[in-house]
């Protein structure tokens, strides 16, 4: 089969004299979204974008084979990727002093992985101090959707109302009903695959083909559903019937957005250059500057409002300011709090949009690591079959704290998993040497299966990042301090998981080869949310229901920032239905001149 590749419309030239009607910072899940949204109503927007724009297929090699590449893929000689135990028993910032020439975030494995060296951040421009914290920035035209797991999943009121079920925290000043209509808008603009289960915890989407589950995989579904527990194929962010988006192909199933490499060069998984932006451009309405670090909001010094961006090339060093009728930040949830914080003038003293002390605060995220790998005996020494052609393994769904309630902690959690026979055998416990070892690779791989929990960690105002007003980045920009960990209800959380997932296993008969309890630093699990929340009270949060300022109303904050909690489900597909109700409502009110 021929994949007929269509080349992005040719890049609008930038006009710095001119006032955009939109300046977007930020070309990730959210500012992609931001722009596919307004451009699409005819609005004239300026996607601002700090990273480069690379040929993303020929940096991820997607099909590459571990042999085709002279190192098996790691990082080149230089080059280190930050290890678990540095992340625990070093302080950020984690470069300092490295005998390495360039410094990533764990992300790749391996000790350092060659396909994200120009996806990352180097950890050696970019510092960040105080508190441990696993921080994972990519920076390039489309940000982190370029290598994410493609986990897409809804919240649902159990999130959106937690407080109102169990008393903690702050409801979010929407609902379910809110934004259903934008997740379905989503869905099918974007595709994503998965099977419906009518829970009212997970709900479900418009979905395409799912993907299969394994033989063992259906055997934990069964034997968990007697448990009233549920375990459905992986909801995958990825077209498996296609999209009327010509950059784009439907799944052909080669499983390679889950190895190494990662990404997907048919991009059948959602990244925002092909999903968003590329289309975008095709408007003949956007302009795009890559390059291009925002830091500061810029205020007109009459009405307060915003007026415009200033950035810094990253390659000349140079300022440029860009005019527009309303700014939209969405840079990710730290970097937005950072530039929201560098924004400081006569008229927001502490950051723009921050009357309220709440930016930077109330920081979420999901809490990982407890785990188990086991063993289906049933299916050892069988045939093998094709099981990692795929884009995901399987999902099992939130359980506590619905009905009933936990009694040593709030909230709930759910696992990843996979199991089936793989192009690279899985197994933690195979044991033997040279013929006997490939002997026993082979009637073992296709029996194993594994799971990961992810927890929410509950929004505190204790948890925050702030200025630090030593440190900078390499152009000089002043570098977040974090002041955050892990609470007692995560910890107390992290037992049941390592619990639980030992109990699932033994109903469904698997043998038991690993069980994991170490918690991940924080960080790990690249979720970030919450430092500028939504609220209808503007004393304790940030943004309205629109993601709009209170304080400044042409002021949009559009990523998961604007989170209330971090719920247990995976935040991309929530960041981008609420963006895309919130830039709805910013066109709207743009066109009765009410911004
Ligand atoms: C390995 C990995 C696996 C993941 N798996 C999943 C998953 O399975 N499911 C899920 O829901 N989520 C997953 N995520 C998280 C997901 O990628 C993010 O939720 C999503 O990308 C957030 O979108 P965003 O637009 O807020 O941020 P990003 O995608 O990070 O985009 C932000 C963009 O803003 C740019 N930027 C930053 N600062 C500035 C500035 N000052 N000026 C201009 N531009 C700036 C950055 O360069 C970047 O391009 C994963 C992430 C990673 C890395
Ligand atoms: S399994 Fe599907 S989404 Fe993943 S790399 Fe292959 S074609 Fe892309």
């Amino acid at each position: 089969m021929t994949l007929i590749r269509f080349r992005a419309s040719p890049e609008q030239d930038v006009d710095l004299s001119r006032t955009y009607d939109a300046v977007v910072v930020g070309s990730g899940a959210a500012g992609g979204m931001a722009a596919h949204v307004l451009t699409s109503q005819g609005m004239k927007v300026l996607l601002l974008e700090a990273g480069k724009k690379i040929d993303i297929n020929s940096e991820l090699r997607s099909m590459q084979w571990p042999y085709d590449h002279p190192r098996r893929g790691d990082a080149p000689p230089g080059s280190h990727a930050i290890r678990f135990n540095e992340y625990n028993i070093r302080k950020p910032p984690y470069a300092k002093g490295s005998a390495f020439k360039h410094v990533f975030s764990y992300v790749g494995g391996w000790g350092g992985s060659d396909y994200v060296k120009n996806i990352l951040v180097d950890e050696k421009d970019n510092p960040y101090t105080g508190t441990k914290y696993a921080w994972v920035r990519a920076r390039l035209l489309g940000g982190k959707t370029n290598i994410w797991g493609r986990l897409a999943l809804r919240l649902s009121d159990y999130d959106f109302k937690g407080k109102t079920h169990d008393g903690y925290g702050e409801d979010w000043p929407i609902s379910y009903a809110d934004i259903e209509p934008y997740y379905d808008k989503v869905d099918l603009y974007l595709g994503i695959s998965g099977h419906k289960e009518n829970l009212p915890h997970l709900p479900d989407s418009l979905f395409q083909r799912p993907n299969k589950l394994t033989a063992s995989e259906v055997k934990l579904r069964k034997s968990l559903a007697t448990m009233n527990r549920t375990v459905t194929p992986y909801r995958a962010g990825v077209t498996t019937d296609g999209v009327k988006n010509k950059y784009r192909s439907k799944c052909f199933g080669r499983g390679a957005c889950g190895r190494r490499p990662g990404g997907c060069d048919i991009h059948a998984a959602f990244d925002s250059p092909t999903g968003l932006i590329y289309p975008a451009m095709d408007t003949g309405n956007l302009t795009l500057r890559t390059n291009s670090t925002a830091h500061e909001v810029l205020v007109d010094p009459n009405t307060g409002k915003a007026r415009g961006v200033s950035f810094v090339d990253s390659v000349n060093h140079k300022t440029y300011e860009a005019r527009a009728k309303v700014v939209i930040v969405a840079a990710s949830t730290l970097e937005s709090a950072r530039l929201l914080l560098l924004s400081k003038s006569r008229q927001h003293p502490n950051g723009i949009g921050n009357s309220s002390g709440h930016v930077g605060h109330n920081f979420c995220e999901h809490i990982m690591g407890p785990g188990i790998a086991g063993r289906a005996k049933d299916l050892v020494g069988k045939a093998p079959t094709l099981d990692d052609g795929r884009p995901g393994g399987f999902y099992l769904t939130r359980f506590r704290n619905l009905a009933e309630k936990h009694p040593k902690f709030i909230r709930g959690y759910g696992f990843e998993g996979g199991s089936g026979s793989t192009m690279f055998p899985r197994g933690t416990d195979t044991h033997g040497f040279g013929a006997d070892f490939k002997q026993e690779v082979r009637k073992n791989q296709g029996a194993f299966i594994g799971m990961g929990g992810f927890g929410e960690v509950l929004a505190r105002y204790e948890n925050f990042v702030e200025l630090d007003p030593a440190v900078k980045d390499k152009w000089g920009i002043p570098s977040l301090r974090f002041h955050y960990k892990f609470g007692d209800n995560e910890h107390r959380m992290a037992e049941d998981m390592k619990e639980t997932a030992q109990e699932m296993f033994e109903a469904a008969g698997f043998e038991i080869v690993h069980v994991n309890s170490r918690v991940l630093t924080e960080g790990w699990s690249i979720h970030e949310l919450g430092t500028a929340r939504m609220g209808n009270d503007p004393k304790t949060s940030v943004l309205n229901q629109f993601e709009q300022s209170h304080d400044v109303k042409n002021l949009f904050v559009v990523d998961g920032s604007a989170f209330v909690n971090a719920s247990c489900q995976n935040p991309t597909w929530t960041i981008m239905a609420l963006c895309w109700r919130s830039c709805d409502y910013l066109a709207d009110q743009l066109g009765k001149g009410n911004l």
